[in-house]
């Protein structure tokens, strides 16, 4: 009688509490725009310090550009969209460079630390594109995304560490099979959907803030186009953090009528 190749609950039982109290010490967070309830990794001053480093770190390697239009219409465009953001932007010290790149590329840091890169000027062409960008980095940053990834990662980290416990007695083999299995089931069916869901909320809060902030909403259906145009061969929408093109365009579409109104003000009642 061999004692060998048996499961063991243990650990499982071990991760299980692990997440709960993960869990419950995790801080809550309502999206104050879609009204999504989420939990959180980080706290806000934990992200605003890595904002910040990260930030830091990336002009440290850049050439940013300090004068002339381009960075002029950044920062004009960083001002209106900051300025429509609210209490959403709490605690963030809004700080915005344009770097010479021609990366078609920007982003918001948590707490407020936006970079844009010269080379997604033309693909924004005007103000109204590049506050379609700035406006879904930007939300981004007041959902908190980051934050919440760190919950989600740290939960899978938890629950793939019980189960290597509970397998360690296996055979290799089998305990490859089942790793492999469960990676690729949290990584299709876990990490990506909530990135995707992310991109979905920051297209919509982005839209928002950018219609609040006086710019034409079909703009930002024009840009989505043009960048689908610019973005060349692309993974498909299941292995890709992205929404196709076609959903994004799609959904933006459906929300521009329903975001003028709350962008004036007359259904803001409504939640
Ligand atoms: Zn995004």
């Amino acid at each position: 009688m061999q004692r060998r190749s048996m499961f063991k609950w243990g650990p499982i039982l071990i991760a299980l509490v692990s997440l709960a109290v993960f869990y419950f010490r995790s801080e809550s967070f309502e999206n104050p725009i879609t009204g999504r309830e989420t939990r959180l990794g980080l706290s806000k001053d934990e992200e605003i310090a890595l904002g910040l480093q990260g930030y830091n770190e990336v002009l440290s390697r850049s050439q940013v550009v300090e004068s002339g239009p381009e960075v002029e219409m950044v920062r004009r465009v960083a001002k209106r969209l900051v300025n429509v953001v609210g209490d959403e932007g709490a605690g963030f010290e809004w700080k915005v460079s344009l770097v010479r790149s021609d990366e078609i590329n920007a982003f918001c840091l948590p707490g407020g630390k936006i970079v844009v890169y010269t080379g997604i000027l033309s693909v924004a062409q005007n103000e109204a594109g590049l506050a379609t960008v700035m406006g879904h980095e930007i939300a981004h940053a007041t959902s908190r995304h980051g934050a919440e990834r760190m919950f989600d990662q740290g939960m899978v980290e938890i629950a793939m560490k019980g189960v290597q416990g509970s397998i360690e007695d296996l055979e290799p083999s089998q305990r490859q099979t089942i790793l492999g299995i469960i990676g690729a089931g949290t990584k299709f069916g876990v990490l990506l959907p909530f990135s995707r869901k992310h991109e979905l909320e920051a297209d919509e809060i982005g839209l928002y803030y950018m219609t609040k902030a006086g710019y034409e909403p079909e703009e930002a259906v024009a840009f989505w186009k043009r960048m689908a145009e610019a973005g060349g061969a692309k993974p498909p929408e299941f292995a890709s953090t992205h929404p196709s093109d076609d959903t994004r365009i799609r959904r933006l579409r459906e929300l521009i009528p329903q975001i003028r109104e709350r962008a004036s003000g007359i259904s803001n009642t409504s939640r």
